[in-house]
């Protein structure tokens, strides 16, 4: 047997070459990062829920007509994607005051916003991706006038289903970050949400307690990111709880 290709590794996910030309594997790792790696834990079976979870976000967009790079699940660990060119943004969309924008502004966690707002941030670990506006955007190259168009009316759009989807089972979508990529295909090219979607890059508090369901819990040392993140996927349906009796609580559901 071969090995596979690497083609990328990053901080929680791993790029191998894919089965077909196109085509990539993702690999979602159990390492756990904060403040640019200054922070650096592995958290057992993390890996695994996010890949879950991130499948499941990715097929429902897949499924309303949002195009994403997202072909299907492999296994616990692995989805096959479509190649694309990233964009090098982290777009970040922010429906109540937290993190950064509620450090940087001086206004209370919780606080909800006016209105969503969108947020670019320039993919540069050695800069600490800082954040950027759409005159460097597009000064420097990174993305068109029309692609930003389409980069931020795909986010809303996203906003909008997951912030519905997470209300359904009790949780509010805080803020969240995206990365956009271009999808060649003959001659034509289109701007496809890539990456991931997972409790890693989201902030998702319970509705009623205000419990953090996210990745906040590893960053503010509070503990039971696992328990958390276990807790979104079974909101989801994407863990079934098992009969009451036994001692290993819910499981994932394999299909
Ligand atoms: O830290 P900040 O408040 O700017 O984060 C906004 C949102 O973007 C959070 O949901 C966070 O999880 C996500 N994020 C991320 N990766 C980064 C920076 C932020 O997933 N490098």
């Amino acid at each position: 047997m071969n090995r596979r290709r690497r083609i990328y590794e990053g901080k929680a996910k791993i790029l191998y070459e894919g089965p077909e030309p196109g085509t990539l594997v993702q690999h979602f790792k159990d390492d756990a990062t904060a403040f640019n790696k200054k922070k650096h834990q592995i958290v057992d079976g993390k890996g695994v829920l996010n890949n879950r979870i991130s499948e499941f976000i990715f097929q429902k967009l897949n499924d309303i007509g949002v195009p994403t790079h997202f072909i299907r699940r492999l296994n616990m660990r692995e989805q096959l994607i479509r190649e694309v060119e990233i964009i090098p943004l982290e777009v970040v969309v922010r429906n109540v005051a937290a993190g950064s924008l509620a450090e940087r502004l001086g206004i209370d966690e919780g606080t909800p916003l006016p209105r969503s707002i969108v947020e670019f941030y320039y993919k540069n670990d050695e800069l600490g991706d800082p954040m950027v506006a759409e005159e460097h955007i597009t000064a420097f190259g990174w993305a068109s006038p029309q692609e930003i168009d389409d980069v931020m009316s795909l986010a809303l759009r996203v906003n909008d289903f997951l912030t519905g989807l997470f209300l359904g089972i009790g949780i509010r979508l805080i803020d969240f970050k995206m990365e956009f990529g271009r999808h060649y295909e003959n001659d034509m090219v289109r701007i496809v949400l890539a990456d991931e979607i997972s409790p890693d890059c989201c902030r998702l508090w319970d509705v009623q307690t205000h419990d953090k369901l996210d990745k906040d819990r590893f960053r503010r040392d509070m503990g039971g990111l696992i328990e958390a993140y276990t807790e979104v996927a079974r909101r989801l349906g994407i863990l079934v709880d098992q009969d009451q009796d036994r001692p290993t609580g819910p499981v994932l559901v394999k299909h």
